[in-house]
């Protein structure tokens, strides 16, 4: 990574402390940890973000690591997607690493545990047990099962292991204190039985590792001296101190860093829900481009660059926030503007004739790639007397400061000439169905040698050359900026128009060379991404008006 160093943060300083105090011998690794039960999205490039730009930072190292501890919801297709979207944001993570790999050594200290009467097999059913736990001001009610002897421990723990206990019938549980103030404290658990095939250890193991059982001693057998998680982990800190503290760990002991995750109005940052929009058919699957994932986002055009500028720009704190939408879209508004190439397209066509154009003539004009990055060079753009313009773009009955085409009205076709409109032809329903003009052919490069002036540039696509594809349009996926705040539920804010499509859609003839996936713009129009799979479909990115610089002046 490039990238330019972050600002400071409160995790840089105390990475920057524990270097000046040497408490982890000055090496700084870090860590990646996601569960492999659905894409990634947004919230987790700020993760990413976060994790890997420490460790380029302070000359350290950043893992990938698969939090792979449940066998119910985790799966291939996960990891793979994984894997590949930490690249495509542009980080090579030290190496690709399993939890499910330390399941041996995470037994092994379990049995430890239990010879030191730290842990002890509880039977009681799931309902009890969570009756036991109590809650906030209500203390814990210690099981029956609690002191039971070291050896009585140890036979049942490997019979679970063996296999020979059926699911929910017993847990391996730490011996803390049911009456800590921290919930987490109260004898946590730590292996739950589950007869189920898991993706990577298939049917060897029947007692699965919790999350906290599994992630502080992974952090510990990978050698991570800084722990970076969001803040619903926080509570979770003492407890990942506590078994720390009890075990004989190959490196110093790690530190828990939380900060608050990202969110972002009109969308949803929670794997759960992602997977039920999926699951319900609600959108079109994990890449559809109204995702908050990775995947939808690098189809929809989000370029990578400005995903990773934003997630520096934003800083990282401990106070939980909500992003609006708009500047994350002005980020990539940006960065898309100095690489995009600029293309003509007509969304939605209305044949303009030109009544004085001579009989089969045709020409060609020279235009910018992107006139911020002359580099770019220019393209050839054929122009004929039948064009396609934007229906938008025409209006019969001017309503007031319409100053587009209009019968009577002359307006600039971009880079070629000066059109005025002169009277319209109609179908059986009084739809104007083509518009004639005359243009000037004393005009040609767009300006009157009289240098009069017109109110109105307008887009084309010469029609004996287009080609037709179809755009699609995206709205927010969820109307509400805080989706669920109104009801609890989320779903009740799914915005139903959150596409449209355009299938009839003129493109200039440049557009069939575009590269799949490339990002391009469409004059007047946005940026849209070319369908990666399929030719002349294009999806808008953003539009080009900036609506995060004028919400800021509002706020101003
Ligand atoms: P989800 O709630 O979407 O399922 P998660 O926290 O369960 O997310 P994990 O796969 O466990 O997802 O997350 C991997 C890492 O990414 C964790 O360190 C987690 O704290 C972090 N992360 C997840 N969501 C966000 C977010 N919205 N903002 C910042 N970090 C996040
Ligand atoms: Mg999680």
């Amino acid at each position: 990574m490039t990238d330019a160093p972050a600002a400071n943060d409160f995790i840089r300083d105390i990475v920057r402390r524990d270097n000046e105090q040497g408490t982890f011998g000055g090496r700084v690794q870090t860590r990646f940890p996601p569960e492999p039960n659905g894409y990634l999205h947004i919230g987790h490039a700020k993760a990413i973000v976060v994790d890997f730009g420490i460790a380029g930072d302070f000359g350290g190292l950043c893992n990938l690591r698969f939090d792979d501890t449940n066998p119910d919801t985790e799966e291939t297709e996960y990891v793979d997607s994984i894997v590949s979207d930490i690249a495509w944001l542009g980080y090579a993570p030290a190496s690709v690493l399993y939890a499910s790999d330390y399941f041996e050594q995470l037994y092994a200290w379990a049995e430890l545990l239990v010879r030191a009467g730290k842990a002890y097999v509880d039977d009681s059913d799931p309902e009890t047990l969570s009756a036991q736990r109590g809650g906030f001001g209500k203390p814990g009610i210690e099981s029956a099962y609690r002191n039971r002897g070291v050896d009585e421990n140890l036979a049942l723990l490997r019979l679970m292991r063996a296999g020979e206990c059926p699911d929910g019938s017993r847990v391996l549980r730490a011996k803390i204190d049911m009456q800590h103030e921290n919930m987490q404290m109260r004898d946590p658990i730590m292996y739950r039985i589950r007869h189920a095939e898991h993706h990577r250890t298939g049917e060897a193991w029947t007692i699965y590792p919790t999350y906290d059982w599994a992630h502080g001693q992974s952090d510990a057998i990978e050698g991570v001296t800084h722990s970076v998680c969001t803040l619903e982990f926080d509570s979770h800190r003492a407890l990942y101190d506590w078994f720390l503290e009890q075990l004989p760990l190959p490196s110093d002991r790690p530190r828990q860093i939380e900060f608050a995750r990202l969110e972002f109005t009109h969308t949803v940052t929670s794997k759960r829900r992602l997977k039920t929009l999926v699951d319900d058919g609600l959108v079109d699957g994990w890449d559809d481009p109204r995702m908050p994932t990775l995947r939808a986002l690098r189809r929809r055009g989000y370029p990578a660059a400005a995903i990773r500028q934003f997630c520096r720009d934003i800083g990282t704190t401990r106070t939980n926030s909500r992003q609006a939408i708009e500047a994350l879209e002005s980020y990539v508004r940006r960065g898309l503007n100095a690489v995009a190439q600029r293309r003509m397209a007509v969304l939605r066509p209305l044949k303009l004739v030109l009544t004085n154009w001579p009989e089969g003539q045709m020409e060609h004009f020279e235009v910018a790639n992107n006139p911020e990055n002359p580099v770019d060079g220019v393209r050839s753009v054929a122009f004929s007397g039948e064009l396609w313009i934007e229906a938008d773009d025409f209006a019969e009955v001017p309503p007031p400061k319409f100053f587009r085409l209009s019968p009577g009205r002359e307006v600039r076709l971009r880079g070629a000439y000066l059109v005025t409109a002169t009277d319209v032809v109609k179908d059986e329903q009084g739809q104007v169905v083509q518009v004639n003009a005359t243009y000037d052919p004393g005009s040609r490069g767009g300006n009157a040698p009289d240098g009069r002036k017109v109110k109105s540039t307008m887009h084309w696509v010469s029609a004996a050359h287009a080609v037709t594809g179809t755009a699609a349009l995206y709205d927010r996926l969820f109307s509400a900026p805080v989706p669920g705040e109104r009801t609890g539920e989320p779903l009740d804010d799914l915005n139903p128009e959150s596409r449209y499509v355009l299938t009839n859609c003129r493109f200039e003839a440049a557009l069939a060379q575009t590269a799949p996936g490339e990002v391009v713009q469409f004059e007047r129009l946005g940026y849209f991404a070319h369908d990666p799979n399929e030719p002349l479909l294009f999806h808008r990115t953003v539009g080009l008006r900036d609506e995060w610089a004028a919400i800021q002046k509002r706020q101003g």
